[in-house]
């Protein structure tokens, strides 16, 4: 990859993951890799970085951002009074793409929790992000490495894409494996409340937490001026330039209705690709909820090169991993919602 403005860094080389390391102690930004989707860290201890990635990506204030940790012991710098549910959920989902929304410490920097009294906290399964966690030496804050509204980056060149001149490095590594954000549950709230879902399943968490509820925002459009348990969840998000609908129904009844729309296209399932005539893009099978969400946001992105008036995109169905993928195509239609 060619670029004069980012110092591009290899995943691969321990001198890379130094110098990440190097930049982001010294107050720098870097894009770096996770298995969830890549993200644009700074540390959680330094307010004026963290003002670096809201500005980088043009982030509302008062959106806040996740801490990522290497290691258990490092959730004591940023969260206090843990709740007893923490420690099993910890051992069963990390590290991986489970955040915990706990007691906000005062070391933290107030840019990364929005002002708010609570800190999200995760530890990514990604090796290269926890190394690079562990060469800084400290917990660092992560959004995702997009333009704030735009579909979510799983490689290293959606990141060059938005970010280029932006951040001071990035660190290329794997393409993310899961594709979608981590799933964030509010832990401290009673009963515990699932604030965003992703790859870790709101059935596979009841498991620790029966009384678990999922938040309303999660499924529909928070009425306006009602307050949310997460600012984040308010925004059209995620979304590509082409207008886009969320199409609801079975694939015999998508097909008619895509093929009846001459200017727009389609974002289908495998199956159905080969029965449209329009414009079309598959982002995986209908029923491989873990592909489609690996695949959904390149190919939100790749939505813009067929040049179509709007795009129609096929919603999979909600249960297990489908509810995390439901939930970005919902934000990505800005709400429209379509139903064969
Ligand atoms: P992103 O950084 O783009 O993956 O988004 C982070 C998500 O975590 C957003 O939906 C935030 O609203 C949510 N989040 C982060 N910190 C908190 C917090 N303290 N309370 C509730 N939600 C949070
Ligand atoms: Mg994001």
């Amino acid at each position: 990859m060619q670029t004069e403005k980012i110092d591009i860094l290899s995943g691969d080389r321990q001198a890379g993951i130094d110098r990440a390391g190097e930049i982001l102690r010294r107050g720098g930004i870097v894009a770096i890799p996770t298995e969830t989707v890549y993200g644009l860290a700074a540390s959680a201890f330094d307010d004026n970085a963290i003002k670096k990635v809201f500005e980088a990506k043009g982030r509302p204030q008062n959106n806040p951002l996740i801490v990522h940790i290497s290691d258990l012991d490092m959730i004591n710098e940023v969260a206090e009074d843990i709740p007893a549910t923490l420690p099993a959920l910890a051992k069963r989902f990390w590290p991986g793409p489970f955040t915990a929304v706990l007691k906000k410490k005062e070391t933290v920097a107030s840019r990364v929790s929005a002002g708010l009294d609570t800190v999200a906290v995760r530890m990514p399964a990604s090796a290269a992000a926890r190394d690079i966690i562990r060469a800084a030496g400290i917990p660092l804050a992560a959004p995702s490495a997009n333009v704030s509204g735009a579909p979510s980056p799983t490689t290293a060149a959606h990141v060059l894409a938005d970010l280029d001149g932006k951040a001071d490095a990035i660190l290329c590594g794997e393409d993310c494996s899961v594709g979608v954000e981590s799933t964030v549950v509010a832990l401290f709230s009673k009963p515990p409340r699932l604030l965003r879902p992703g790859a870790v399943t709101a059935e596979e968490l009841r498991e620790f937490l029966p009384d678990l509820i999922i938040d309303k925002a999660v499924l529909s459009e928070p009425e306006s001026g009602k307050p949310v348990a997460s600012p984040g969840m308010l925004y059209k998000h995620y979304a590509p330039r082409t207008e886009a609908f969320l199409v609801v129904g079975d694939s015999r009844d998508f097909i008619r209705f895509v093929n009846s729309k001459r200017d727009c296209a389609a974002l289908c399932f495998n199956e159905e690709f080969p029965e449209i005539t329009v414009k079309k893009l598959s982002y995986g099978e209908k029923n491989d909820k873990k592909e489609l969400a690996r695949n959904l946001f390149a190919a939100l992105r790749r939505v813009d090169t067929l040049n179509a008036q709007c795009v129609y995109i096929h919603a999979p169905d909600k249960s297990g991993v489908g509810l995390a993928v439901y939930n970005r195509l919902l934000r990505a239609a800005a709400f429209k919602v379509i139903e064969l």
